[in-house]
């Protein structure tokens, strides 16, 4: 028995209540913010850092909240995840980002691949091909305009059934990512027996890579390996020039930071293709 004759215990089980109360309101609330089509994407350049061109974008789901405002992904997807809504929200995102790469292809850019994000929920042998199949024949998108942005922690589960899965999708002709490379756990061995398409350089080691010597030292020696293992390789989170030179000088191929732009709205993205604006 507490000195206050139980009123913190009290206090504390409300306070518990009212947050189960409140997560699974947020559950409900995310379904029914599907249906009501409060979700919408942004669009994060990609660009060659040969040309300086414009050469694809990242899907990045918002929620544009009715009381609250756009919200970001950091706030509803562990609650997406955790719930299991991210698998629904998931497809809703591969469909409106296949819908998007149609559209900039019908502009004139059919050369602007569309990268969407895959979370482990949605990675599944038995389903995950299929479901990708069933959204590109429905959404008449060549495969080669889409490519997928999975995370270490994905893959990391059973790595035959994971290559398996991996040489599928390129059979079907889309492009797979390694995203967040360097955060996880994986060893190069790993690495050489998935057969990505492209390693996303994660933003912790470009940020400020130009002041901290390791971060550069960490950039270069993925790019190399990547390099050498014929992979594709894009630094992301690149703010400042002295980043641009360095991620550059290492021998990535593309870039995708703030430098360039932020995400964009759809029209906005669309606006920045038809500039023809360069890095
Ligand atoms: P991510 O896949 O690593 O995406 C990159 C994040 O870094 C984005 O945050 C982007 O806005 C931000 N970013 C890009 N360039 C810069 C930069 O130069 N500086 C800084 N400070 N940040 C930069 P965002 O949009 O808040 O997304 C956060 C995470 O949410 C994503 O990280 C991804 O893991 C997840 N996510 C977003 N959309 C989806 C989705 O549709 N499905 C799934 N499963 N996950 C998603
Ligand atoms: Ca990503
Ligand atoms: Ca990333
Ligand atoms: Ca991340």
């Amino acid at each position: 028995a507490s000195q206050d004759g139980g009123n913190t215990e009290r206090a504390i089980s409300r306070i518990r209540e009212q947050g189960l109360h409140e997560r699974l309101m947020l559950e409900s609330d995310l379904l029914r913010a599907l249906e009501r089509q409060e979700f919408e994407l942004h669009y994060q350049p990609q660009v060659s850092l040969t040309t300086g061109k414009v050469v694809g974008a990242e899907a990045l789901v918002r929620w544009r909240h009715p009381e609250r405002g756009l919200v970001s992904p950091a706030l509803f997807l562990p609650l997406a995840e955790e719930s299991g809504a991210i698998v629904p929200m998931g497809r809703w995102v591969l469909e409106a980002a296949c819908d998007a790469a149609r559209e900039w292809a019908r502009l004139g850019f059919a050369h602007v691949r569309v990268g969407v994000n895959i979370s482990g929920r949605q990675f599944k042998p038995e389903s995950f091909v299929p479901m990708i199949r069933s959204v590109l024949s429905a959404s008449g998108l060549p495969p080669s305009q889409l490519d997928l942005e999975v995370t270490e922690s994905v893959t990391m589960q059973d790595i035959d059934t994971c290559a398996a899965m991996l040489r599928e999708l390129r059979e079907l002709g889309l492009t797979t990512s390694l995203d967040d490379f360097g955060t996880g756990y994986s060893s190069l061995t790993y690495l050489k027996r998935l057969p990505f398409h492209t390693l996303k350089i994660d933003q912790s080691f470009v940020r400020n890579s130009h002041v901290h010597p390791h971060n550069a030292a960490i950039v270069e020696a993925i790019s190399q390996m990547g390099r050498q293992l014929g992979l594709q390789l894009i630094a992301e989170g690149v703010e400042a020039i002295e980043e641009l030179n360095l991620v550059r000088a290492a021998g990535c191929h593309e870039m995708q930071g703030y430098y360039f732009s932020k995400p964009l709205p759809f029209n906005d993205f669309i606006a920045l293709l038809v500039s023809g604006r360069i890095l």
